[in-house]
């Protein structure tokens, strides 16, 4: 078996007196296609923030390469290959595609592969390469969300967070996003996939975690997941 890339031990969030993850065990192993589902406000976008260092915990701990990252800023994780593409995409609107990519690369200083990067990232994303010098503010939703993608594959990441990609997309784009996510976990770089379309998520993942309440209550082989009667009629939407 693969080596663990990422844990999360006994893992408690509160906001105040809000106790947003009420004690939660995930790993993730090098190469993995992992997905975390659940419904809205069960607590995934906590989880993720945790995991790159935006939020604290109380209880618990989560380890990245064997080592735990309490108190780690998130740049710092970012030069360890943790990156995380947040809900809402956050591109920078005011700079161009290509800008954008470059702010990307912001932490490395293989300056020479960076522009071999950007166009590895315009055959990935087509649509990127088309409007490179437009500014990103511009774009449609589904094309700032392939942007966001793009920019943090510049980090070069072992690991990448996705938080929500299909949010708010036509499901021409949603297609296209999923493809994405495919394509970049066969290059090799392991994945932690956040996803409100859980028969999507549970057909791209390899394993998959489901949330809700601040709670772990299922987890294990995506394929299997998707036949299991209880995640059909709660995600699925089938009885
Ligand atoms: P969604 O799919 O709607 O994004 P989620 O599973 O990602 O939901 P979280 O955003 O992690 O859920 O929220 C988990 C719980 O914590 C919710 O009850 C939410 O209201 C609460 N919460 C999240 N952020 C904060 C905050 N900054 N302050 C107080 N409560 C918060």
């Amino acid at each position: 078996m693969k080596d663990i890339l990422l844990e999360i031990k006994d893992l408690k969030v509160a906001y105040g007196g809000i106790h947003a993850i009420k004690g939660i065990n995930l790993e993730i192993r090098d190469g993995e296609l992992v997905t975390l589902i659940g419904a809205n406000g069960a607590g995934k976008t906590t989880t993720m923030k945790a995991i790159t260092g935006l939020q604290g915990w109380v209880a618990g701990d989560v380890t990245y390469l064997g080592k735990s990252i309490k108190g780690v800023p998130s740049h710092e994780l970012l030069k360890q290959g943790l990156a995380m593409v947040p809900e809402g995409r956050g591109v920078f609107t005011r700079m161009t595609i290509v800008e954008n990519l470059q702010m990307g690369a912001y932490i490395r200083t293989d300056t020479t592969t960076i522009a071999t990067d950007i166009e590895r990232m315009f055959s990935i994303f087509p649509r990127l390469k088309e409007r490179a010098n437009q500014l990103a503010g511009t774009m449609s939703g589904g094309e700032q969300q392939m942007l966001a993608m793009a920019r943090a594959l510049m980090s070069q990441p072992r690991l990448l967070l996705l938080d929500e990609p299909s949010m708010g997309l036509s499901p021409i784009m949603v297609q296209k996003i999923f493809e994405v996510v495919n394509t970049i976990s066969k290059e090799g770089v392991t994945v932690l996939l956040v996803e409100q379309n859980a028969r999507l998520a549970l057909q791209a993942a390899d394993r998959a975690y489901v949330m809700d309440s601040g709670l772990i209550t299922m987890h294990g082989n995506a394929s299997e997941m998707l036949d299991d009667p209880r995640v059909k009629e709660a995600y699925l939407g089938e009885a």
